[in-house]
């Protein structure tokens, strides 16, 4: 059998299209290697969030060209966000690379094949319509082992915030049909897997662009939840101002659905957050985590936020401090503010915040983070929760079960035994920032 090796950057969104591509690879002949000197075939699947992770995969895909010159018969290929974007422009700047392949077109991997495998150069990035999406979407995957199933709901977003690069890299949203979601996961369930997380940009408006039904996040939830057996279900992101109470009441009455939101505010300050075109402003956001806190209890709610955005002043970044604070955010991912090409953000350069100004405020932000996580730790020491087993490893001589309990908190349990993919009932005996520690009940 041939080998390929997938090296796959940023999101879930890109993990779970490698699922995809190595499923369509499989019928190929070819099977997964996870050491890329094994390769007969090199993909990078991209990301274009920030400039550090797109020079990263210039740099990776230097580094096969290299091989390739001593290898002529090696394939090379990328795929992802930036695929998408820079397109044909790719084999200017890496001459080596025998297929780019953009986010709408994963599908046609196996004919592009065929043809660098006869010696043509290929490009695959212009967009697709719905019925070719939800084509391409319906291929077998390869799901690498695990605990959790990914699976993608809707594809794109509409919503175009002036840093973000998606709406140009993976179009406008699309949901997937209901009946191909139902079937991958009963599909990870039968092959094993204890839980389901439903993927999307935003996925509280999955479903708003399905002309023959009316058919919700809230519904997918409900015939999810009735599948039999013992799992969990989450869903990630949510845009603030689409969560809807049905969705919220979805969650506390169904047993399988996890209490736990991430919902992106991005800058606690409403100025800011209208420059970047975010649709509420930090009294609406106050009020949608209020309400998901007062209806679901021991929710996790987390975040993410930018430093440094075009134009923030000091006042304005010290509202995103206070924001972590007063919405008790649990935890949060960070960034520092990069300029995307073709976003509206990019184009105002006067406004761009010095860049010792962005790391000065982003390790400020990382210490609130850092903070609020412990605090929010310290409220389950003593509990009892059931914690789904993720990983088992040695460290420091001991053997340690690491998983999540409900509300998303990683838990630490020093074991002996692999327990890798159960349920297990742990006491919460301590915390550090990140984690907490249990033992087996
Ligand atoms: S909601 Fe905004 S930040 Fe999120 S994917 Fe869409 S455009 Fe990007």
């Amino acid at each position: 059998m041939k080998k390929v090796y997938i090296e796959t950057m940023g999101c879930q969104m890109n993990k779970s299209d490698t699922e995809r591509m190595l499923g369509m690879l499989s019928h190929l002949g070819y099977e997964e290697t996870k050491d890329s000197e094994q390769g007969d075939l090199l993909i990078v699947n991209t990301c274009s969030i920030r400039q550090l992770s797109e020079d990263k995969a210039f740099s990776q895909l230097g580094v096969w060209g290299k091989r390739k010159q001593a290898n002529p018969s090696l394939k090379i290929g990328i795929c992802g966000c930036v695929a998408q974007q820079k397109a044909k422009s790719i084999f200017k700047r890496a001459p080596y690379v025998d297929f780019v392949l953009g986010t709408h077109k994963i599908y046609a991997l196996p004919e592009i094949i065929e043809r660098i495998n006869k010696g043509e150069k290929v490009c695959e990035c212009t967009e697709t319509n719905t019925t070719e999406d939800n084509l391409a979407k319906n291929f077998e995957i390869k799901r690498v082992k695990g605990v959790n199933a990914w699976i993608p709901i809707t594809e794109g977003c509409n919503n175009f915030c002036t840093y973000c690069i998606v709406p140009y890299t993976r179009g406008r949203e699309r949901s997937r049909l209901p009946e191909l979601i139902i079937k991958e996961a009963k599909d990870a369930l039968n092959a094993g897997f204890k839980e389901i997380t439903l993927l999307g940009q935003n996925v509280d408006s999955y479903g708003k662009d399905f002309k023959d039904r009316n058919y919700r996040l809230a519904d997918l939830l409900r015939e999810l939840n009735a599948i039999e057996g013992k799992f969990r279900i989450r869903f990630v992101t949510s845009y603030p101002t689409d969560i809807t109470d049905e969705l919220i009441n979805t969650v506390v009455e169904l047993d399988k659905v996890c209490e736990y939101f991430h919902i992106p505010m991005q800058s606690g300050s409403s100025a800011v957050l209208k420059a970047m075109n975010r649709r509420y402003t930090r009294e609406t956001y106050a009020k949608i985590v209020k309400k998901v806190r007062d209806m679901v209890p021991d929710v996790t709610i987390t975040s993410d936020f930018i430093a440094g955005f075009p134009g923030e002043t000091e006042e304005q970044f010290e509202e995103t401090l206070s924001a972590i604070d007063e919405f008790e955010l649990d935890y949060s991912n960070l960034a520092a503010y990069s300029p995307r090409e073709k976003t509206v953000a990019a184009k105002w350069v006067d406004k761009f915040i010095p860049e010792e100004v962005k790391d000065e405020r982003f390790q400020r932000l990382n210490k609130k983070v850092q903070e609020n996580c412990l605090k929010s730790n310290l409220k389950y020491v003593g509990r009892e929760m059931e914690v789904l087993i993720e990983n088992f490893y040695e460290h420091k001589g001991k053997m340690i079960n690491t998983g999540k309990t409900r509300n998303f908190k990683t838990v630490h349990i020093p074991c002996d035994r692999d327990l890798t993919g159960e349920f297990v009932n742990a006491k919460i005996t301590g915390t550090k920032t990140w984690y907490l520690q249990g033992e087996i009940k």
